[in-house]
């Protein structure tokens, strides 16, 4: 089998793969958690409250219990258990509230807490303006583009054969394509084919995808803490979610890169291999917004790094995970939505199952809801 693409979805599925006896070639043309890809920030929030969706609900109960596992076997931390602080501008918090009950079942705790708690709590954030608080204490941060490369060793500890370059998908014919073409003029032939190739998955599948997966640009923003103070560190701040006008999340720690912020909203449309990774001035002005709203002591804390990431966003926010509508051996994985990363060991088993033909396409993550949609139809946000 060859699973091109290996980013948190690629690389899990491959992992997984080769550990239920497939023989796997894992292919990346710049390599695992590389700077353009979509997993390859410093940090990604891992999260349980999903708007009440219990497919998401599940999925992150068994990618916890995963990423737990995989962390005794490597015999490394990724998964950083802060708890996330849901803060909500309106009196609507349905996302946290419909998710409480579900996660209960899954032995997940979502509570609503008073603003009095919360600020006594968390005294470095300001709570003013806010109307509802819920504290979820089995959220965290997971080491995003570390995960990838300990995912990646795994694979090749596991008998995986991993190659750097770049593959074109192969003709289809008879239901099939029976191989990918290489950028060094090789091929490799295979049974199936799994492309997880995040934001450029439109452009490898431009006929059946294009514009189905939008790329867009995302800043992403670190703000450097007064020497010294602990007030910010992962031992004693959340993963935080505000939800007003816009959403604007935080995740504190990040490997000593300062206080993470970043805006939800989407960016404008990008080329995820040619653009120009530079944050834009609109972006600081926006979390410095934030900071002086939320955290005052942050509010003239200098701007001490800087990603600029991609979202690789489906219509509707849902991911894909299907059959190529012309070929049945080729299982088309993506459109992460800015809320993919955390799934991976989930995606994996999933994925694998597929292609093992264990398992059934769960049909909000099916094709067959994306090809009748319109191009005018407006993406819409629903992640955290
Ligand atoms: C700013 C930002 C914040 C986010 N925050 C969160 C969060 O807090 N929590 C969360 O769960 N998720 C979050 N996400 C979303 C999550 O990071 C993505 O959904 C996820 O990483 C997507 O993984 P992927 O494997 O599909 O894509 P990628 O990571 O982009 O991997 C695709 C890989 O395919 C390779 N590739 C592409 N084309 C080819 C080809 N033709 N040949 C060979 N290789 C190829 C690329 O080099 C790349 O390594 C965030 C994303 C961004 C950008």
């Amino acid at each position: 089998m060859v699973v091109v693409g290996a980013g948190a979805f690629g690389g899990w599925t491959a992992l997984n793969l080769a550990q239920r006896g497939a023989t796997v070639t894992l292919i990346d043309a710049w390599g695992a958690g590389n700077a353009r890809a979509s997993s390859g920030g410093e940090t990604r929030v891992i999260r349980a409250a999903y708007n009440g969706q219990r497919v998401y609900i599940e999925m992150a109960r068994r990618a916890l219990d995963l990423w737990r596992e995989y962390e005794t076997a490597w015999q490394r931390t990724v998964l950083h258990r802060t708890g996330a602080l849901w803060m909500f501008e309106t009196g609507d918090d349905a996302f946290a509230r419909t998710s409480a009950d579900p996660m209960r079942e899954m032995r997940l705790m979502l509570e609503e807490v008073s603003l009095a708690d919360a600020a006594k709590r968390f005294p470095q954030i300001r709570t003013d303006g806010l109307q509802r608080v819920w504290w979820e204490s089995d959220a965290g941060y997971l080491l995003a583009r570390e995960a990838c490369e300990l995912v990646r060793a795994a694979c090749v500890r596991a008998g995986v054969e991993y190659l750097t370059g770049k593959a074109n998908a192969g003709p289809i014919s008879s239901e099939r394509m029976s191989y990918v073409s290489l950028s060094d003029g090789t091929r490799r032939d295979a049974d199936a084919f799994v492309f997880a190739c995040g934001p450029w998955l439109g452009a490898l599948f431009p006929d059946i995808l294009g514009w189905r997966i939008r790329a867009t640009k995302q800043d992403v923003l670190y703000f450097g803490t007064p020497a010294g103070d602990r007030q910010f560190d992962a031992e004693t701040m959340p993963v935080w979610v505000n939800l007003g006008q816009r959403i604007m999340y935080g995740i504190p720690g990040n490997e000593r890169r300062g206080f993470k912020i970043a805006d939800d909203s989407l960016g404008g449309d990008v080329d995820p291999t040619s653009f120009e990774r530079t944050v834009s001035p609109a972006s600081v002005m926006t979390a410095r917004a934030m900071l002086r709203r939320r955290f005052p002591l942050l509010a003239r804390a200098p701007l001490v790094h800087a990603e600029v990431c991609q979202y690789e966003s489906t219509p509707d926010g849902h991911y894909l995970m299907d059959w190529h509508p012309a070929a049945r051996n080729v299982l088309l994985l993506g459109g992460g939505s800015g809320h993919g990363f955390k799934m991976g060991p989930a995606i994996g088993e999933m994925a694998s199952s597929l292609v093992l033909s264990e398992g059934k396409v769960v049909p909000m993550f099916a094709y067959e809801r994306l090809r009748t949609m319109t191009p005018a139809r407006r993406y819409v946000r629903r992640r955290a």
